[in-house]
């Protein structure tokens, strides 16, 4: 089978490798049909990821956000699951024994594994992964049903985030996943302000039902975000870039007694005023991935929401082409939403 392989920083290749085993007990044969490469893709190809999110560890099959076919069941799944099916892939494997696994929050766990990053991903024509991972998705293009992944950290933000009908919620950053926050915080009854650099972003904002305003500086955001909110601030403020000025507006807008979301990723820092939390009681929140549950309401949202998503997905490339298509992602941010490499 053909799978394309990061063999080491900035290096990655077409190559061919032996097809998996059929499925052990538990185990499904998943043949990708689509794989979106995101922010992550980027820093695990240019051995930029931080240690804390396990390094890039070459060689590596990349691609986390998967959909694909059912190939081969192996004893012992769940009776849903059928040969044929089109399925999207939970991609975070957790031990289940570390502190966070014992509360629940496996989607933080210690130890955890993610498919495309610690273990190989979708880049690849079969992929066997555990059944609890895989699940049913009724999208027709398979490339809207890689969008659960990304729909799923919207998800774990808007649960984070406690986003309730009639509140006003401000998005940093219009890419994917800003994009799916505000979708999802729409969904739910609330209003969103979309705050981005780019004007083609904030106009797929609107066509997606939420107000815009462009980013400036954070002082004019902060001012523009509590025009737009009432004085005090919104309640809800969501970063989903990661750039400090960003996050360090979210800080200052959002109202006392409100929510602070971080979803961008980032290594680098941030100064902010201690008295911000203190005074203002803010819930500064951090999302990390998603679990199983906000996983399978991603797959409803995007099962609901398929056009939208659809306007999201600014580029396809074969599987032949996907190293082009990771540097064309790479060099091409402002024409790049989000690229999606096919199967085929
Ligand atoms: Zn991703
Ligand atoms: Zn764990």
């Amino acid at each position: 089978m053909r799978a394309v392989v990061t063999e080491g920083v900035g290096a990655m290749a077409v190559t061919d490798r032996p097809d998996p085993p059929s499925p052990g007990p538990g185990e499904v044969l998943v043949a990708p049909d689509a794989t979106g490469i995101c922010g992550s893709d980027y820093h695990f190809f240019t051995g930029e990821l931080s240690d804390e999110a396990g390094g890039s560890q070459f060689p590596r099959v990349q691609g986390h956000e998967v959909s694909g076919t059912i190939a081969e069941l192996g004893p012992g799944c769940r009776p849903e699951l059928a040969t044929g099916q089109r399925v999207a892939l939970w991609p975070l494997h957790a031990c289940g024994e570390c502190y966070p696994c014992s509360v629940g929050r496996f989607n933080t766990c210690d130890n955890f594994q993610l498919i495309g990053i610690h273990v190989d991903g979708g880049l690849q024509e079969r992929l066997i992964m555990r059944e609890d991972h895989v699940f049913p998705i009724s999208s027709e293009d398979p490339a809207v049903a890689s969008m659960a992944e990304p729909v799923s950290i919207a998800v774990r933000a808007v649960e984070r985030a406690r986003i309730a009908a009639g509140e006003r919620v401000v998005v940093l950053g219009a890419g994917p996943i800003g994009q799916c926050v505000g979708l999802i915080a729409i969904e739910r009854g609330a209003e969103v302000l979309l705050v981005d650099l780019q004007e083609s972003r904030l106009a797929l904002g609107r066509e997606l039902g939420a107000e815009t305003l462009a980013w400036t500086t954070a002082d004019e955001v902060v001012a523009g975000a509590r025009r737009w909110a009432g004085p005090a601030g919104p309640p809800v403020a969501v970063d989903a870039t990661g750039v400090p000025a960003a996050v360090r507006a979210m800080i200052d807008m959002v109202a006392s007694a409100g929510r602070a979301v971080q979803v961008g990723m980032s290594v680098d820092e941030v100064p902010i005023r201690i008295g911000s939390l203190t005074e203002k009681e803010l819930d500064f929140l951090g999302v990390c991935c998603c679990g199983t549950g906000e996983f399978a309401g991603a797959v409803e949202v995007v099962e609901r929401n398929g056009p939208a998503l659809a306007r999201m997905i600014s580029h396809q490339f074969p599987l032949a082409e996907a190293p082009e298509a990771l540097r064309f992602a790479m060099d091409n941010p402002s024409d790049v939403m989000k690229v999606v490499i096919r199967g085929d």
